[in-house]
């Protein structure tokens, strides 16, 4: 049986191919919110997510039209969030694909296709922004046809302009399928996100895939092997709307007083407690931060503000992990695991922002497999922890294939970067007369350095990069240690390629010349393998007191520059007798 009445569909596109301004269309013309209410870009909902233009955390909204019910359900657009992505097409029958008009199929345009068709998903090609004057509909549709798509299917719409959008919401309706509504069997649904409210705990958005749910149920969560009673079941209109029940086929949100979002993983399958579903929903994965930094208060007094921070920030996040660690050099912080480097950005920032923490992150790292001689294995995500040269037997890191998109002119280029990279070429594909995507695969320990700025400006801003978990491979890597002043300075160890350890060693003790500001006496920097040291510089001490230079009169302009100095002290710890500044930390990073 179907429930006739209802599609499920998602909106997926390359970013800045107009994703959420068609769905802002999209409810207007539904009536969804009113034109009072209506705020550019509603999905998008936290201030991080409308300064950087991506969607983040998934919203769905249920939508009317016709005699029909369609739920919207939005996916986040980054690479970081790729697991999210796939439950949320999960909970999807069809997916409207957005290409821009002007700037055709992008890696992630074609990322996008391959993962809808992997869930099955009915595809309605809309080709938007056709209002500008650099519109191609009719190159974007070879382009469709091209990737196996028949491009008289495509719809052309502005989101900009309101143009087509009925068209869009009538291919809906025809097009994308009803879903399978059993209503009889024992409940299933998928959790595809959830959110975290102080009053209700977590709160799990739901597609049920087969029976119902209603308030005062049992319920079981299979993968959490955890059960609670349902206090209330609702849609999303856009806010929360309590209905009766949800039944197959039906989107919406449960409250349940979970806790702990540890309890509730994005993929789980809840099911009926007193009537179990026999096995749950296929492709449930536990998520697993794959980045991991140090993240240190400038003012030790702040250890606390941070814990209590990130304990809050952990409630909305599950991917987000942390655990005290201590530094020699930085004293007392937390190791703390990302997805990726956006995700940690986004953290970072949300830290400094919403809770007013001042912070040092030491250079992201990957997770290290070593294989001791006396045969311990251990995996390393803090490359202060790496074990001795000596003791060494093998050490495997993670690799990832990465989908490069650019206009040919650059392909010399961009293979350089990668094969300095450490990237071994797989294969290159024309995706029309000017544009390719490159495969290669290369060590993820090399894409969260500097990579992406590099391909950026090597491609004046035109290459795009995905890419996906391949496993680990043995690498000959070794541990270059840094010595401020005689001392080793644990925050600032990195993992590098044995090839590459002198070069970069060099270049860093030079850029670290340049980072820490000099003191009243001379600073030597010193780059090391084990014992062996590869490179080194000397700060030279300071000659003059700041004040000097103003030469007694003016107080306001002395002020000022006690001021600027007291503003460069921010983001500045004390090491030992040395003040090193955060920069320091991430020029770890660069590699050139
Ligand atoms: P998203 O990243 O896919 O969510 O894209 P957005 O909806 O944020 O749109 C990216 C940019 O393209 C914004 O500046 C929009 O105003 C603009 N945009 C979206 N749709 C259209 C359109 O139909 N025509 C034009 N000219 N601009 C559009
Ligand atoms: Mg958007």
């Amino acid at each position: 049986m179907k429930n006739e009445n209802i599609r499920n569909f998602c909106i997926i596109a390359h970013i800045d191919h107009g994703k959420s301004t068609l769905a802002d269309r999209i409810l207007e013309k539904t009536g969804t919110i009113t034109d009072r209410d209506m705020q550019e870009q509603v999905l998008d909902n936290m201030d991080l997510e409308r300064e950087r233009g991506i969607t983040i955390k998934a919203q769905a909204v249920s939508l009317k039209y016709k005699d029909y019910k369609l739920n919207l359900i939005d996916t986040p657009g980054h690479v970081d969030f790729a697991y999210e992505v796939s439950r949320s097409l999960a909970a999807c029958e069809g997916a409207l694909l957005i290409i821009d008009a002007a700037q055709g199929v992008e890696a992630q345009t074609m990322a996008n296709i391959y993962l809808a068709l992997e869930h099955d998903l009915e595809i309605i090609p809309v080709i938007n922004k056709i209002d500008l004057p650099a519109a191609n509909p009719d190159r974007v549709k070879e382009e469709l046809m091209d990737l196996g798509i028949d491009p008289d299917e495509a719809l052309l719409t502005s989101a900009k302009e309101g143009i087509g959008i009925t068209e869009v919401l009538d291919a809906i309706i025809e097009r994308i399928p009803a879903p399978e509504a059993e209503l009889d069997q024992p409940l299933k649904a998928l959790v595809f996100d959830s959110i975290y409210n102080s009053y209700q705990g977590v709160i799990p958005h739901i597609r049920v895939v087969s029976g119902t749910v209603k308030k005062g149920d049992m319920i079981y969560l299979m993968a959490s092997e955890k059960k609670y009673e349902v206090d209330e079941v609702g849609i999303f209109n856009p806010g929360f709307k309590e209905v009766d029940e949800l039944v197959a086929g039906e989107v919406g949100y449960l409250m349940a007083g979970i806790k702990d979002v540890r309890n509730c993983r994005v993929g789980d399958t809840i099911t009926n407690y007193h009537k179990p579903a026999s096995k749950p929903l296929p492709g449930y994965k536990k998520v697993q931060p794959m980045v991991f930094s140090g993240m240190y208060p400038t003012d030790n007094n702040d250890y606390k503000v941070l814990q209590e921070a990130l304990e809050k920030l952990q409630l909305n996040d599950a991917a987000l992990t942390f655990e005290s660690e201590t530094s020699e050099a930085l004293g007392f912080g937390f190791r703390c695991g990302f997805l990726g480097l956006l995700h940690m950005e986004i953290v970072q920032e949300r830290l400094e922002r919403e809770y007013d923490l001042d912070l040092v992150i030491t250079a992201p790292s990957v997770i290290y497999k070593v294989e001791k001689k006396s045969g311990e294995e251990l995996e390393i995500e803090n490359p202060s922890n790496f074990p001795e040269q000596n003791e060494i037997e093998t050490v495997a890191e993670p690799f990832v294939k990465t989908y490069i998109s650019l206009p040919e002119d650059y392909i010399g280029a961009v293979m350089k970067l990668c094969e300095d990279n450490r990237g071994e070429f797989v294969n290159m594909k024309y995706l029309d007369e000017n544009r390719v995507v490159i495969n290669y695969h290369m060590p993820m320990n090399e894409i969260i350095t500097d990579f992406f700025n590099q391909l950026k400006s090597s491609t004046r801003g035109y290459a795009t990069l995905d890419y996906e978990q391949i496993g680990y491979r043995e690498s000959d890597l070794v541990k270059l240690d840094i010595l401020v002043n005689k001392e080793p300075v644990d925050a600032l160890s990195t993992i590098v390629h044995r090839d590459n350890a002198r070069k970069l060693g060099e270049s860093l003790a030079r850029k670290l010349k340049e980072i820490i500001p000099r003191h009243m006496f001379k600073v030597p920097i010193q780059a090391a393998i084990g014992n062996d040291v590869v490179a080194r510089v000397n700060i030279p001490a300071q000659r003059k007191d700041v004040l000097q230079k103003c030469y007694g009169g003016d107080v306001s302009r002395k002020r000022k520059l006690l001021e600027k100095q007291k503003e460069g002290k921010k983001r500045m710890k004390q090491v030992g007798s040395v003040e090193i500044p955060q920069d320091a930390f991430m020029a770890v990073l660069e590699r050139n």
